[in-house]
């Protein structure tokens, strides 16, 4: 394997803890008697939905916000995003008080942008479909000396990110196996460091949308496969490749690679209303629906899933809970 600058460690998992600590939200671990019937497993819910700005990226976007150095704080950063990576970069920095410019989809959920606007961020609007997001970030920051925090290709991210899974393995104890949402993989990465270094043996699995399962694909291959932009409800999750930094830590420690249909997102999504009462937004679905839909074997064992948002527009938790006309 090639040899990839800044690759982080568990070290900086707990150094990132250290920094987050007391802003970021130390999320509840939820458990479910009917979840553990239904599936024959002890699932451990991770709530990051419950997180600050509604999702885990909050960790990652405040990690890297406080390891900038002064001059950068001053002037500030740039991100581009489907959404949660974009709040939470715009909310970190308003409470660092940082500038940040936020390069969005035009198409991104109506929630999502305007929870960013609220929170200070600038938003740039691009068409996902046709533009390259990451050089309209880079010109940004050669022109107005921003840093790029990315939303997942970083190693103050990543190292952010792996602290949901370091606090729930130091509340519930070691596990047999850890499930994680995936998009670009910096959640999985960061989370797979924290799984090695507390619970070794733990199995750590990443579950990608059915339709955008670049990372399955780069795994069979050994190298990384970029595949069309997705279509999926999990939004989050709508990357067409990792990166080399995630891919590098994924290959190295991540068991596996499954994937979900949008369908068993929404049952999943309605089991959490239903019996759990809690808002969990489709991409954060992912890692519960592989194990409530068997896609991983998960009966007689310690299961870590991780809940990654919430962030979902009351009107469309409405609609894909409500059975569509001609359906049984
Ligand atoms: C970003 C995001 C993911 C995927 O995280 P990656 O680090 O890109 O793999 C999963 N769930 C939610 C809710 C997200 O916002």
């Amino acid at each position: 394997m090639a040899e990839i600058a800044s690759l982080p460690t568990y070290a900086d998992v707990e150094a990132a803890a250290r920094r987050i600590e007391g802003a970021a939200h130390r999320t509840p671990v939820l458990t479910s008697r009917t979840a553990d019937e239904r599936t024959g497993a002890r699932l451990f819910f991770k709530a990051e939905n419950l997180q600050r700005a509604g999702a885990f990226k909050f960790r990652g976007a405040l990690n890297a916000i406080r390891s900038l150095s002064p001059e950068q704080r001053t002037r500030g950063v740039v991100t581009f995003s489907s959404g949660n990576h974009a709040q939470s970069i715009a909310y970190a920095g308003r409470l660092e008080g940082v500038p940040t410019v936020i390069v969005m989809p035009k198409d991104a959920p109506a929630l999502k942008m305007a929870a960013t606007k609220g929170y200070g961020g600038e938003v740039l609007l691009y068409d996902r479909y046709t533009e390259d997001r990451e050089a309209i970030g880079r010109r940004l920051s050669e022109e107005r000396g921003l840093a790029i925090i990315p939303p997942f290709d970083h190693p103050d991210v990543i190292a952010g990110q792996g602290t949901a899974t370091k606090e729930l393995i130091e509340e519930v104890g070691p596990l047999d196996l850890l499930l994680v949402c995936l998009g670009g993989g910096g959640l999985l990465s960061g989370s797979a460091l924290a799984a090695e270094a507390l619970s070794p043996g733990c199995r750590v699995v990443g579950v990608e949308p059915e339709a955008g399962n670049d990372v399955q694909q780069s795994l069979a291959a050994g190298r990384i496969v970029t595949i069309p932009v997705p279509k999926s409800i999990a939004d989050g999750a709508l990357t067409p490749a990792p990166s080399a930094r995630t891919f590098a830590l994924i290959q190295r420690l991540v068991s596996e690679v499954v994937t979900v249909p949008d369908a068993g997102l929404v049952e999943a999504m309605r089991f959490f209303v239903e019996r759990m009462k809690i808002v969990v937004e489709p991409t954060g679905c992912l890692a519960a629906a592989a194990a409530f839909g068997g896609a991983v074997p998960v009966s007689g064992r310690r299961v870590g899933v991780i809940l990654s948002g919430g962030n979902v527009d009351p009107a469309a938790l409405a609609s894909f809970l409500t059975p569509k006309a001609g359906t049984p």
